[in-house]
């Protein structure tokens, strides 16, 4: 028996392990690209936010500055949007787009998309699920008189995955919204909604490479669990 970490099913893991590296060097790319780009506009992330929010009747929802780099988020609970440092005060390309990403969000959360409630109600179970799995599973590997541990294992980590894909249509929804309302004609013009586009994106891909991460490491638990009988 080989260290659990590093027997063969870890190459499994390897398309992935690359694919997530990928996509954080090109959202970090793209990203910085397009930070360079000043909208014609000349409104920043945070003006911006605070219009689309407004023109969609979400007057108090709130729009604060956070610190980090690709911090932004927007917090259902709080009900407000959190900009970074480099999108709160900036008028480029890339605030906007992220701007308008988060907001897409918040109004998610006002129409009640569906996946965005199914994601928020899975994110303790993910948590749980996702700290709890390893250790359980294998336990269950090497004490054979308690390998149901690794079962159970599995679908703590079945849970995990499940977060991963819910947060994909969330996602994918979040920058639609952003782009078609960045290119409805007060925004931005038809050249710079293509840069915005890139960099939403290569943020995508990230939330990508999350969920094949997740689901290959699915198989190699559950290839090693049937190499165990
Ligand atoms: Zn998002």
């Amino acid at each position: 028996m080989m260290f659990p970490f590093f027997d063969w099913t870890m190459i499994l893991i390897l398309p992935a392990f690359a694919l997530a590296l990928w996509a954080q060097f090109k959202v970090k790319g793209t990203y910085r690209k397009f930070s360079d780009v000043r909208s014609r506009l000349n409104m920043t992330g945070e003006q911006v936010a605070r219009r689309i929010l407004d023109q969609n009747g979400l007057h108090d929802v709130a729009v604060e500055p956070i610190e980090g780099e690709l911090t932004d988020h927007y917090h259902p609970g709080d009900r407000k949007v959190r900009l970074s440092e480099g999108i709160f005060g900036s008028t480029s390309l890339s605030a906007l787009a992220v701007a308008a990403h988060e907001v897409g969000h918040a109004i998610q959360h006002k129409v009640g998309y569906a996946p965005m409630s199914w994601r928020a109600s899975l994110v303790p179970v993910a948590n749980i699920g996702s700290m709890a799995a390893m250790p359980l599973f294998f336990i269950g590997l090497f004490v054979p008189t308690i390998s149901w541990l690794m079962d159970l294992g599995i679908i703590f980590f079945g849970a995990a995955v499940l977060f991963h894909l819910v947060t994909l249509p969330v996602e994918f929804d979040a920058s639609s919204r952003a782009v078609s309302i960045l290119g409805n004609g007060s925004f931005l013009a038809p050249d710079e909604v293509d840069g915005a586009k890139k960099v939403l994106n290569a943020a995508a891909w990230t939330y990508v490479a999350a969920a094949t991460m997740s689901l290959l490491q699915m198989l190699r638990l559950i290839i090693l669990r049937n190499s165990r009988e």
